[in-house]
């Protein structure tokens, strides 16, 4: 078997649960789905798409440039121009269409990018990508062709009012020696939805800077778009600094479109490993998203239809979720972004995963976290196994219902082991 074999081909971490997600949702299609990052359908989102798309194919200049041509390995020209414009007008970022490229979806992008910079050298110690703050989004892990490329620090955790915690960086372990590539973070977080506050990005991004090796920020759900983010922060983009974005977030998971903006010489790297591996990229989503950008439609969406949606269905499931938590020992990570809530469960009496395969038997998906803390290595911190990411994507009716088959199986699950007692009902213990 080859090294790329067993490594890209076996039951890794994302591709298990990837599978599992699929098999449970096809063995009962009742199943109510709260795992999985697919985004939620938003009509406005898709009407919109739906009239660029017929302005495109009407034109036939332009449906021969998306369909008929192959366009440079870094992406189409013009589209990297309309974008980097939009990016310093609406930003004030001092870049140029030479600092951007483009992928076939963030997920290659981060694929790239991890094996472009870490792993293994002829004439140099084999380096890591750092993740500075994990629980972090787990495709990841999984992203290197070697399996120990990622060093994962434990966050401090902050426990804040009512139910609320908040994780930051532990700036006590945070050191950059010749090991580390890169620094690699996403934000907001997948799955705690934390936003990494601006002092720790400035921490961050001077110590890069010191050690010479980039910053990288994933912002898949954050700013500059889809910006699903509901707390005050700023990213302001310097050439240290890699941002990928993504148009999945906006409801196009299925464009598989990924934008990566570093400087010059990353960008050309990038460009030219595109090349080796898949020619260029696809012309739809740059396409698709300079008629989105030109039109206003993009920032319109963003503010109007996108954020107010998410933030909407955010508050439902709070204020659901914590009128049926009472004081059961649960902990809900502040939700600053992104569409998922992080829930830990304090002193939890069985595993996370014992209770994702309980979860699903009651006809409820969810993600179970220590999935999110495999970089960690072999710590075997509690925390780790103690918590789930829950998606509210779906409708209000069906995240009630999830909720209700979480809450009582968790009263189970303590009530058996004796170590809880909620006071609002009597157990017998
Ligand atoms: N980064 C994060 C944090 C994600 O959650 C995802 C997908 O869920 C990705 C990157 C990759 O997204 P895509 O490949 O669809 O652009």
């Amino acid at each position: 078997m080859t090294h790329f074999d067993k490594r890209f081909t076996g039951p890794s971490g994302i591709v298990t649960l990837m599978e599992d997600l699929g098999d449970a949702l096809n063995q009962n299609p009742e199943m109510i789905f709260m795992g999985g990052g697919n985004p939620a359908q938003i009509d406005d989102v898709e009407i919109c798409v739906a009239e660029h798309m017929k302005n495109i194919v009407a034109n036939p200049q332009m449906l021969h440039k998306l369909v008929g041509e192959y366009q440079p390995p870094q992406g189409d020209p013009i589209s990297l121009k309309t974008l980097a414009k939009f990016l310093h007008e609406q930003f004030g970022w001092s870049i140029t269409e030479k600092n951007i490229a483009i992928s076939n979806g963030g997920q290659s992008a981060f694929f790239m990018l991890f094996n472009m910079l870490a792993g293994q050298s002829s004439h140099q110690q084999d380096k890591k990508i750092l993740l500075p703050m994990v629980p972090d989004y787990l495709g990841y892990a999984d992203a290197g062709l070697n399996n120990d490329m990622f060093q994962g620090l434990r966050p401090r955790i902050q426990l804040h009012e009512e139910h609320f915690f908040k994780y930051t960086i532990d700036f006590d372990s945070f050191k950059l020696d010749g090991s580390i590539a890169a620094v690699c973070l996403s934000r907001p977080t997948n799955p705690s939805g934390n936003i990494v506050t601006d002092a720790e990005i400035q921490v961050l991004t001077d110590a890069c800077r010191r050690q010479a090796i980039p910053l990288i920020i994933d912002g898949a759900y954050g700013k500059p778009f889809p910006n699903i983010t509901f707390a005050e922060h700023a990213l302001n983009w310097d050439d240290n600094m890699i941002v990928v974005l993504s148009l999945s977030k906006l409801g196009l998971p299925g464009v598989r479109t990924g934008i990566v903006i570093g400087n010059e010489n990353v960008i050309k790297k990038f460009s030219r490993a595109t090349a080796s591996l898949s020619l260029s990229p696809g012309n739809f989503g740059p396409t698709l998203c300079r008629s989105l950008i030109v039109s206003g439609d993009l920032s319109r969406l963003m503010q109007d239809s996108i954020k107010p949606f998410y933030q909407h269905k955010l508050q439902q499931t709070l204020a659901y979720l914590r009128e049926k938590i009472q004081d059961l020992p649960i902990k809900i990570h502040k939700p600053e972004g992104a569409f998922f809530l992080w829930l830990w469960f304090q002193d939890l009496p069985i595993n996370s995963q014992e209770l994702y395969e309980r979860l699903k038997q009651k006809g409820l998906l969810v993600v179970s976290g220590h999935h999110f803390f495999q970089p960690l290595g072999d710590d075997n911190w509690p925390h780790r196994y103690q918590c789930i990411r829950l998606s509210y994507c779906q409708p209000l009716e069906r995240i009630e219902k999830g909720i209700d088959i979480l809450i009582d199986e968790i009263e189970t699950v303590y009530q058996s082991s004796g170590t809880c007692q909620r006071r609002s009902i009597e157990y017998t213990v």
